[in-house]
């Protein structure tokens, strides 16, 4: 689909992919007292790409999302349905969930008739939950109209500041018109996840008071969402303040570990840390995007979201089974990288090993002179 990635005779995927098979391999089980196996939710194609400053051509975001489907991945957020006055990069959000509708009417066709490309499909759609933002029944109804759509989410923000910046209401204002968004979607049989932002800091306000957060997510939770997903936007968060909210969030019995999923940014470089203390917790619902792609435009200096790399390579280190290809996520890093005019990556573990790959490349193309 996208032709503009250059290919090298010998080439550099393999080395790539061979190098980080072995350091998987050597992963040893240290996880006592933390989950045996943990889901990664993928963030990168919705708030990854949103937050990025260029516009991406729809065949880029289809082939993010393609490549990301053959990872092992069981959750891809591929697109919120907002007004593109506000969000641009997410006006092709139909197109992208009529392809995901097409591409599993595909598969179902040719599982049913034994047919080769079930096998090794375009787009691998069996297993996998493709999610979608929506903020108000308009969006969630052009989401519904695409067929494509498998679980919604909806947001409320732990501070009130926040919030009023960013969707123009107060927390309480949010909460009620996303009731009928809840209640529309899971009428349809759709799944809703809630997302809570700003839960360790607030760009505005600083400090996040704990019951703030266990409020929104109370309330979220009793309109039915499914799971609550934790946001530090701003990714000022530390393993301190993670332990004081996650402790007094897990004190309260209608919130339990299971209900809950770890959402960081990765701006001060405390996301792993985050991450290692929710593990503790028993929380092993993590988001990521890959390449760490994203930022957040309410505040400056804010990275994107910790990256799927720097997760699996922590987790698969810990001996937590994922389930997701690190090699394969390293390729879909690499490509939307080089896809979005050579963006420097976001992960620590994708820098070093497309290093390692450049260097053994080198010295194979010697070899080969
Ligand atoms: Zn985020």
């Amino acid at each position: 689909m996208i032709n503009s990635i250059k290919r090298c005779a010998i080439s550099s995927k393999k080395v790539f992919s061979n190098t980080y098979c072995k350091r998987e391999a050597s992963g040893v089980s240290l996880s006592k007292g933390m989950p045996a196996t943990a889901r990664i939710v993928e963030v990168g194609p919705r708030d990854g790409l949103q937050n990025e400053k260029q516009i991406i051509p729809l065949n880029v975001k289809l082939e993010l999302i393609r490549r990301l489907s053959h990872s092992g991945l069981k959750n891809i957020e591929s697109g919120s349905f907002v007004s593109p006055k506000w969000v641009p990069q997410m006006a092709d959000a139909s197109e992208i969930f009529h392809y995901i509708r097409e591409q599993k009417q595909i598969n179902r066709k040719n599982a049913t008739f034994g047919g080769r490309s079930a096998e090794n499909p375009a787009l691998v759609t069996s297993g996998i939950t493709f999610s979608a933002l929506t903020p108000n029944v308009k969006g969630l109804e052009s989401a519904l109209a695409t067929g494509g759509v498998d679980e919604v989410a909806v947001f409320g923000a732990a501070s009130e500041a926040f919030s009023q910046k960013n969707i123009n209401c107060s927390i309480e204002e949010s909460l009620k018109r996303f009731k009928p968004v809840a209640k529309l979607a899971l009428d349809n049989k759709i799944k809703v996840r809630g997302y809570v932002s700003c839960v360790l800091g607030c760009p505005y306000t600083g400090a996040i008071p704990v019951e703030a957060v266990r409020d929104v997510s109370l309330r979220l939770l009793e309109m039915g969402c499914y799971e609550i997903s934790l946001g530090d936007t701003i990714g000022v968060g530390t393993a301190g303040s993670t332990e004081r909210l996650l402790t007094h969030l897990l004190s309260d019995k209608n919130i339990p570990a299971s209900k809950l999923a770890v959402h960081f940014h990765d701006t001060y470089g405390q996301a792993l840390a985050n991450i290692y203390v929710a593990l503790q917790h028993n929380i092993n619902v993590i988001d990521s995007s890959v390449s760490g792609l994203g930022g957040c435009p309410y505040a400056a200096g804010a990275s994107g979201n910790v990256a799927t790399e720097d997760v699996l390579y922590m987790l698969h280190g810990l001996g937590i089974q994922t389930g997701v290809d690190l090699a394969q996520i390293a390729r879909a890093s690499e490509f939307i990288d080089e896809a979005l005019n050579n963006r420097a990556t976001g992960s620590k573990v994708a820098a070093a090993q497309r290093s390692i790959a450049k260097k053994k490349l080198a010295n194979a193309q010697k070899d080969c002179v």
